[in-house]
């Protein structure tokens, strides 16, 4: 008879941001996890460390937030520019910048820094809450998809780094999140595409100074005669130094390159002046070798995946790495959730490489762009003061012009799916001319914009996009109008829903009789969470009256759009301006589980709205739906 070993649904290599925050998803909806780390401790200083506005809306959205912000992190609010001063004199700021300009519309207009070990720290104590921990100093040996279990496909060994015990389990995915060197990857034969030959030696030093800088609280870039560095402020008054060491375009480049913490001291000094800086103490310094690459696949047979530093790697001067790599984690999670709660087809797995490798491409590529702008040679003194009208002048004035084009992207805001099964497009297999109203002003596979509403129950002010927390659900968004004229729409559009065949009848929870009075997000489903909005003031909304039971049920979810909102000074109901939706007519805006828009649709009298509801879903789940017309009571 064959061992019977440990089964579980995934068996994630890797305890860095990647992994641990896939960890942690998985865990907190009930999934069983094994996350193996070959370190003996997480990370104690240094590393990546920027947070970029998107992520920290989405850490808000999984409640982390308040305990990143518990570290006091600094906050970057703009980036300076600085440049040589003519004849020699040292260095002056010829720009100032905000590092998430207005025209972008974020909850948290800032950069949040704070060393990645402080953050892992945050995912780790999750992970406890969830019965789960990491267990180090543990590594891979070696993995078999060979199918001989059809429900836990994959055989993984794994050993301890010290004593050599080793253990064999079953899963039903592997995950490598072993950052830029990995077994995992190099088994698969998985090849990396160097797509920018260039690489670079960075310096990276973490510590407390003293200096006259003016900006040294700010983050700046700073080019000078005598070469160029990065600073960024960090939590308990330390301060990041970035320096580039050597480039493979130097003449006499040795990517084995080292500088010792004396010399880029020196080289700090050197740059800096007029400005003296001084150290009280040194806490991390680091030489950092990196070169831009990307991972020709991100799984080869959707069992077993790669994803964060694995699948790319880039210089760290936009500080993109832990936050393409928290966005990799979220993409595979909830579509791991949707395939293995019976909910969507196993074939959705497909979209996890093609959505998060186009990010990595753009990544890339600006990447490219910034940093040979950063490492190109600046014009020198005499050269600056010579030359206002000169080709050198125009290029300081590029690395601006780059950074600013680029501020949409570095802020997490800007990423953008393209259309497939989730991001509804024309092509998309659902038809109903419902689809994508006039007027609508949310584009598909972007992230739904921030929306200020009054809860009806307790009249609090709160962020619509927050109030749905990441609980692997799509979340239906009811804009319903005014109630007046929408009446008889929200009443067709609930009955819709509570027949037996509809999308949502379809995926009822089994345990339906047994959910508490108090489940607040999912008393019907497990795959869905259904907020509704009125445009009209709070006091004119009573929820028994206006709403069926079905909608009622969520009655913590049902909103008034009475807030003014800075950008729609004029609207009335400022939330349906923002999605550019009808307040007479309404419509239906429906967001996938990590945030980004999956669908709009019209909000219309009769069946026509569920039934477009029922295209939309039926393009991926994993039931025939939408076809029989007998009522199920909810
Ligand atoms: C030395 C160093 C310095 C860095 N400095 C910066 C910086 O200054 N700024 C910046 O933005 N980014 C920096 N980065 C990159 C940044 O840390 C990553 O972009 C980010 O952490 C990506 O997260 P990840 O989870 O994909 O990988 P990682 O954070 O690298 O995490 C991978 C984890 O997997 C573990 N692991 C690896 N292989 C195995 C294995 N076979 N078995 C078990 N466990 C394994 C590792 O110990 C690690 O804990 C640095 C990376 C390194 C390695």
């Amino acid at each position: 008879m064959p061992e019977s070993k440990e089964t579980y649904d995934a068996v994630i290599i890797g305890a860095g941001p990647v992994g641990l925050l896939l960890a942690v998803c998985l865990a907190r909806w009930g999934y069983k996890i094994k996350n193996v780390d070959n370190r003996e401790i997480p990370t104690l200083t240094g590393r990546a460390d920027g947070i970029q506005p998107r992520s920290l809306h989405l850490l808000r959205n999984m409640g982390l937030k308040r305990q990143i912000m518990a570290h006091e992190p600094a906050k970057v609010y703009e980036v300076a520019f600085w440049d040589p001063l003519p004849g020699g004199k040292g260095i002056h700021r010829t720009g100032n910048w905000a590092s998430c300009p207005k025209f972008i519309d974020a909850r948290y207009p800032f950069t949040t820094l704070l060393h990645q070990g402080l953050i892992e720290r945050v995912f780790i104590n999750d992970l406890h809450k969830n019965g789960a921990d990491v267990q180090r100093p543990w590594t891979i040996t070696g993995f078999n998809n060979d199918g001989h279990d059809e429900h836990y496909p994959v055989e993984v060994t794994l050993k301890h780094v010290q004593t050599n015990e080793r253990e064999t389990v079953r899963t039903k995915y592997l995950f490598s999140g072993e950052g830029a060197r990995s077994f995992i990857r190099d088994q698969l034969g998985v090849k990396i595409r160097h797509k920018d030959p260039i690489s670079h030696v960075w310096g990276v030093m973490d510590g407390i100074v003293r200096t006259d800088f003016p900006d040294v609280k700010t983050k700046c870039t700073i080019h000078s005669d005598h070469g160029s560095i990065m600073i960024i402020p960090r939590e308990n008054d330390m301060v990041r130094l970035y320096i580039q060491i050597a480039s493979s375009t130097d003449k006499d480049f040795n990517p084995r390159k080292r500088a010792t913490l004396e010399e880029v001291q020196a080289s700090a000094k050197m740059i800096l002046q007029p400005y003296y800086i001084d150290w009280d103490r040194v806490e991390w310094y680091s030489v950092y070798p990196i070169g831009q690459g990307i991972a020709e696949k991100y799984t080869i047979d959707h069992r077993v995946f790669l994803g964060g530093d694995c699948c790319h790697t880039h210089s760290p001067k936009a500080g993109q790495g832990m936050n393409t790599a928290f966005h990799d984690a979220l993409n595979l999670a909830w579509k791991i959730h949707l395939v293995e709660g019976g909910f969507a087809k196993r074939s959705i797995l497909h979209t996890y490489e093609t959505e998060r490798k186009s990010i990595a491409e753009d990544l890339l590529n600006f990447d490219a762009k910034y940093a040979a702008l950063f490492s190109r040679r600046k014009p020198s003194a005499g050269e600056v003061g010579a030359a206002n009208e000169s080709k050198e002048a125009g290029e300081v004035n590029e690395f601006v012009e780059v950074f600013k084009s680029s501020a949409e992207f570095t802020s997490g805001y800007g990423i953008a799916y393209g259309p497939n099964q989730f991001n509804w497009s024309p092509d998309h297999s659902a038809q109903s001319h419902l689809f994508n109203p006039k007027g609508n002003a949310l584009r598909t596979g972007r992230i739904m914009p921030p929306a200020n509403v009054t809860r009806v129950v307790d009249a609090n002010k709160v962020q619509l996009e927050q109030e749905i927390p990441l609980n692997g659900s799509f979340r239906i968004f009811l804009f319903a109008g005014v109630p007046s004229t929408t009446q008889r729409a929200v009443a067709d559009f609930a009955a819709n829903l509570e027949k037996q065949s509809s999308f949502y009848s379809s995926f009822q929870r089994k345990d339906i009789a047994a959910v508490s009075y108090h489940e607040r997000h999912n008393p019907h489903s497990r795959f869905f969470t259904i907020c509704t909005t009125f445009a009209a003031p709070r006091a004119q909304l009573e929820i028994a009256k206006l709403l069926p039971p079905i909608l009622a049920r969520y009655s913590d979810h049902v909103y008034a759009d009475d807030v003014w909102d800075p950008r729609f000074p004029d609207a009335k109901a400022a939330a349906h301006a923002k999605m550019g939706l009808d307040v007479g007519m309404g419509g239906v805006v429906v967001v996938r589980p990590d945030g980004h828009v999956a669908c709009v649709i019209s909000l219309v009298e009769g069946g026509g709205t569920v039934d477009a509801l029922n295209e939309y879903f039926g393009a991926f789940v994993a039931k025939k739906i939408g076809k029989s017309k007998m009522q199920a009571h909810l």
